[in-house]
């Protein structure tokens, strides 16, 4: 099993959810999250929290594994929502059309897929979340927002969790 790079270049958390159809968020809304396992991590120098979570649909009955890295979570400049993130879903939508559209970003890398690009299902490689990667995010975010919580948080970043609240109760 290779170990992923994570780039500095990654696209950041607010961009992948904007990116994300309404579609998609109102399905995510059919599934659930728990936060499974944080770990830390280094990659070419760049540090980077992960947070794996299993989110479970009641329209599938499946399960999957959802992974968030958030590159530099200590850095204090950074507020949570521009912090560079990298993600990974087990599931069929994310090998079939976003592995490799994410990765062209730098915020995923070819690991389900063979590579080839989704001319079909994402053939202008748009690079948005899954739905379980959508169910799983403000999880994801209380992990890195619980550690930055001993840091003096300027008021913008106060205001983040509100901002990504209010794109997951968007319809
Ligand atoms: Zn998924």
């Amino acid at each position: 099993m290779a170990e992923s790079k994570i780039s500095m270049l990654g696209l950041n958390l607010s961009t992948l959810v904007q990116m994300t159809d309404q579609g998609t968020r109102k399905r995510s809304q059919l599934c659930q999250a728990r936060v499974a396992h944080t770990t830390d991590g280094e990659d070419g120098g760049v540090p980077y929290m992960e947070v794996i979570s299993i989110a479970h649909c009641k329209e599938s009955k499946h399960s999957y594994v959802v992974t968030y890295r958030f590159s530099n979570p200590d850095n204090n400049k950074i507020s949570m929502v521009q912090h560079p993130t990298w993600v990974r879903c087990s599931c069929p939508s994310f090998l079939y059309r976003l592995e490799v559209a994410l990765s062209k970003h730098g915020s995923s890398d070819v690991y389900y897929s063979n590579g080839r690009y989704p001319m079909i299902r994402n053939p202008k490689l748009r690079p948005y979340l899954c739905k379980h990667l959508m169910v799983s995010l403000s999880g994801a975010v209380n992990e890195l927002k619980a550690r930055k919580k001993t840091e003096t948080l300027t008021e913008k970043a106060k205001k983040i969790p509100e901002f990504i609240r209010r794109l997951l109760r968007k319809k």
